[in-house]
């Protein structure tokens, strides 16, 4: 795929109107329709989701996918749904945001020097991506990072995320595990688990741990606490 794009909007165009999944196309509309009992009231966006945060972000945070009925219904990355919740708390609580809540588009969250984006942008059955989606969608994050000119530091969710950002940075060695740091391509990697609600229920994740990792991450960035 070769598209040449001058800026986050024009990417973000591109990307809302993407249908080169044909699996992932019709996974995030049937669920857009379909809905579930709790949300049955509300308008899913059904689309493949655009990163978003602070376009001078020094911290790019690279999550897995959107949830079907999390970031697929809202419109935002891991907003609306239990991951989002445990990200955003710890964001806030890291000086990284101005509220600890993500609950839907417009909700008045700004990051402070972060910006949110996924290996994938169409939620996948079952979250388990196959690998030529994320190879078809690893297009546009490459696209996001060269256009996010000041990043320093990435902040890779979970295992798959973490393969993804190493291929970014243009190395192959190095296991995923919390905390992990890899310097590769200009970058930092950062290395944590996702905060899926599997994780955080068995306690895998817990939230000193996540905070950890953004309070590392921020350092390394060299940003300075929200105001
Ligand atoms: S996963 Fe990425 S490449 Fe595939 S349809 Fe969605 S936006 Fe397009």
């Amino acid at each position: 795929m070769t598209i040449r794009v001058h800026n986050l909007t024009e990417l973000n165009n591109i990307i809302i109107s993407c249908t080169r999944c044909p699996r992932l196309v019709e996974y995030r509309s049937s669920v857009a329709r379909q809905k579930v009992k709790r949300y049955m009231n509300e308008h899913y966006w059904g689309r493949p989701l655009p990163g978003f945060g602070d376009p001078s972000a020094r911290v790019l945070i690279v999550g897995l996918a959107p949830a079907a009925h999390g970031g697929n219904r809202t419109g935002r990355m891991f907003t609306g749904d239990s991951s989002g919740d445990f990200l955003f708390a710890s964001l806030f609580r890291c000086g990284l945001s101005n509220q600890s809540s993500s609950l839907r588009v417009n909700d008045g969250l700004r990051l402070r020097g972060v910006y949110v984006t996924a290996a994938l942008r169409c939620a996948p059955p079952q979250n388990k991506p196959a690998r030529d989606e994320l190879d078809r969608c690893f297009e546009y994050l490459k696209m996001e990072l060269s256009l996010l000119e000041h990043v320093k530091v990435i902040v890779a969710l979970g295992g798959i995320a973490f393969s993804t950002c190493k291929r970014l940075v243009g190395i192959r060695e190095g296991k995923f595990g919390h905390g992990t740091e890899i310097k590769a391509g200009g970058y930092l990697v950062v290395a944590s688990y996702h905060p899926s609600r599997r994780n955080t229920q068995t306690g895998l994740l817990n939230a000193q741990m996540l905070d950890r990792i953004f309070l590392r991450a921020r350092a390394l960035a060299g940003l300075s606490e929200l105001q």
